[in-house]
């Protein structure tokens, strides 16, 4: 694998593509710059080794050229991260672009406007592909938010550059810190796999189910796994047609000597809302007209427990709705138990939209070892498939 630590950059011009699909405001203001300062170490590496940069990256899911997703809104936030006054050309392939790069000082940044203005963008097209590819002299991918992705900035172009590529810092460092939980982990291993449906997270479970030692499975998932080991679930979040799967994931953890944890308690709520009422109830038999919303108090002491005595943890998905107040203990629990493993010596990857805004909202975002900066693409390295953005550069 090589990284842009294999590379001197001096006088040569790094074309990039980067994941600056951030949040924007209705002033068209970024409120979350997390994705820009997490490529920023990529870029700081080739102005100071002497090269240039060519930024590219989509924005939302535009149809055609659409003023809202232009990048033209990030460009002085971008410039304050970096440190340098960016450039930007208002289309990402054409004439004017490749005159703009040709002229492109060592020490300086160029910011390309939205590659889905281009349909031939997402659709993989290698002419689309083979024109970004002349920009720059060096290929590099630090978008593991899209790497799962077979679009052209992503993988297609990455054949221009036989010789001339290399992963970004980002997406080494995401490939490194899954490959520490899958892989060369620290046992004992514990996945904390949360949300609310199971149908989304089966390929991820019956994946690591023989990498880890224990599966926490929280959130509406568990009532599917509750049900089929003959549990009184009452109106909780059920996939009726998933039993059979779950029950597949009981018998094969048990065949693998994986321990499965399930909620012994639950917060049980009369509606899916803050005001509802609530009591404590046996997560196996919840009264009609009731649904489990969060962990209980018994479950969160055996969740932490069980988190304690890991030196290798894995989250993805939140134990309860944790956006309501109401239901959140259970997930500030387990972030705050998985906080006090990293501090005792566990290494800790947290990934997965919910469970990232989860660690952000809670203030543990520095208290854990690694936030995963892709949802998609690291569910499916958890999955175990091959990601064609990754694949390409191994070629
Ligand atoms: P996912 O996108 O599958 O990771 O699911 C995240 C969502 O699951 C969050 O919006 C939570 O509110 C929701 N969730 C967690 N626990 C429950 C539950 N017990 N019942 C219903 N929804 C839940």
């Amino acid at each position: 694998m090589k990284t842009i630590n294999d590379f001197i950059f001096e006088n040569k011009k790094a074309l990039i593509r980067v994941d600056f699909n951030v949040p924007l405001n209705d002033e068209f203001k970024v409120t979350d710059a997390t994705r820009i300062e997490a490529a920023k170490p990529t870029i700081v590496k080739i102005l100071e080794d002497g090269g240039s940069v060519i930024l590219m990256s989509h924005l939302g899911r535009p149809q055609g050229v659409e003023e809202k997703f232009s990048l033209n809104h990030i460009i002085n936030v971008v410039s304050d991260v970096i440190g340098v006054q960016v450039k930007f050309a208002a289309n990402c392939i054409g004439d004017d672009t490749e005159k703009a790069a040709a002229e492109l000082q060592n020490g300086e940044v160029l910011l390309l406007e939205n590659l889905r203005f281009h349909p031939e963008e997402k659709a993989g097209d290698k002419i689309f592909a083979e024109k970004l590819s002349k920009l720059g002299d060096i290929y590099i991918n630090d978008a593991f938010g899209t790497a799962h992705r077979a679009h052209a900035s992503t993988t297609i172009i990455a054949q221009f550059f036989p010789e001339n590529k290399c992963f970004g810092l980002l997406l080494a460092k995401e490939i490194e810190s899954l490959n520490s939980v899958l892989h060369n982990s620290k046992k004992p291993v514990t996945a904390i796999i949360g949300g609310a449906k199971v149908s989304s997270k089966i390929d991820v479970i019956k994946n690591i189910i023989d990498k880890v030692d224990n599966i926490i499975i929280g959130g509406g998932m568990a009532f599917t796994f509750i049900k089929v080991k003959g549990g009184k679930i009452g109106d909780s979040l059920v996939e009726n047609d998933k039993l059979d799967v779950a029950q597949d994931i009981l018998n094969l953890a048990k065949q693998k000597n994986t321990r499965i944890h399930l909620p012994i308690d639950v917060i049980a709520a009369d509606a899916f809302s803050e005001d509802a009422n609530t009591q404590i109830c046996d997560a196996f038999e919840i009264p009609d007209g009731w649904m489990g919303l969060d962990a209980g108090p018994k479950t969160n002491i055996g969740f932490s427990f069980v988190i304690a005595d890991s030196k290798t943890i894995l989250w993805n998905g939140p134990v309860g709705v944790f956006e309501m107040d109401k239901f959140s203990k259970g997930t500030i629990e387990i972030g705050n138990a998985i906080a006090d493993a990293t501090a005792e010596g566990a290494f800790s990857l947290v990934g997965g939209g919910d469970s990232v805004a989860a660690v952000k909202q809670f203030g543990l975002a520095k208290k854990v070892s690694y936030i995963s900066t892709g949802g998609g693409a690291m569910l499916e390295m958890l999955e175990g498939k091959t990601l064609p953005g990754i694949e390409a550069m191994m070629k």
